[in-house]
């Protein structure tokens, strides 16, 4: 069985206007991703990806079509289940998305605090994974001491807080220059090959999915045009 097995999903936006037709962010996308791939989706801009991601998570309903996370059907879920599964899925955006108000560690807390873990198992979860992102020196930093490859290194000890068993990022390394991202994406390998978590990489990046993706599908205007392992998608015969 997939671990995330898409099939045949659909997502329309509404028209703007009465008159209008609805958007089609997403148009009949089947993919299936398995446990310990790191998958990479690239398109251009408009091309449908951020909407895969919050349908992924549940954070907005499909129009059409299942997305089965370990052969459960999450379209069909309450709400409360939704929430549930989505405890299983990490998040790492572009713009880091970490709390001003709170040292690096108190970040890294953020979502065990949420689920109602205890101070010291939590702090202790913290820092384990400050160090496990070679940030241990900087747990009572603030976010706007650190450079943006720091930053996004405390969004990935923070997603990865709950022990999830997946990890979507999404443009996460758009707001870096090459050199860092090099090093955001082989923390991401390494997360993937230590901790066996599966990674989602969502990017218009060619250098992106050339460096960590083993698996990946192209889209363009809300469908998959090609998908496949990384190789033989981009090898010009
Ligand atoms: P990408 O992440 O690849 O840039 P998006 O998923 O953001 O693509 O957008 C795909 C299409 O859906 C675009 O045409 C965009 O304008 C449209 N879209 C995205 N989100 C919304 C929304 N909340 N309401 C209406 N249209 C949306
Ligand atoms: P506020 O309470 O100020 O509205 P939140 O504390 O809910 O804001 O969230 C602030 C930022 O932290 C948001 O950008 C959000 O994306 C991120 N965030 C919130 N909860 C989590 C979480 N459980 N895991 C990862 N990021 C989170």
């Amino acid at each position: 069985m997939p671990h995330i097995a898409l099939k045949d999903v659909t997502k329309e936006y509404p028209a703007p206007q009465r008159g209008h037709a609805p958007t089609v962010a997403v148009d009949r996308v089947s993919l299936e991703i398995e446990k310990g791939d790191v998958f990479g989706i690239i398109g251009y801009s408009g091309a449908g990806k951020s909407t895969l991601v919050r349908l992924i998570n549940a954070l907005e309903p499909a129009t059409a079509g299942s997305i089965e996370i370990d052969g459960t059907d999450i379209t069909r879920l309450s709400a409360a289940r939704q929430r549930q599964m989505r405890t299983g899925i990490g998040m790492i955006f572009q713009r880091f998305n970490l709390l001003s108000s709170r040292s690096v560690r108190r970040n890294v807390e953020y979502p065990l605090e949420v689920a109602g873990m205890g101070k010291a198992e939590r702090r202790r979860k913290a820092l384990e994974l400050l160090d496990f992102v070679g940030l241990a020196d900087k747990a009572g930093a603030f976010p706007e001491q650190l450079s943006g490859g720091q930053q996004q290194r405390v969004g990935i000890a923070r997603a990865l807080a709950a022990d999830p068993p997946i990890l979507l990022a999404d443009e996460a390394t758009s707001a870096l220059d090459p050199e860092t991202t090099d090093e955001v994406l082989d923390l991401l390998a390494k997360v993937n090959r230590d901790l066996g978590v599966t990674i989602v990489v969502i990017t218009h990046e060619m250098e992106v999915i050339a460096r960590i993706a083993t698996k990946v599908a192209v889209m363009d205007r809300g469908q998959v045009v090609e998908a496949g392992e990384t190789y033989s998608v981009f090898t010009n015969p």
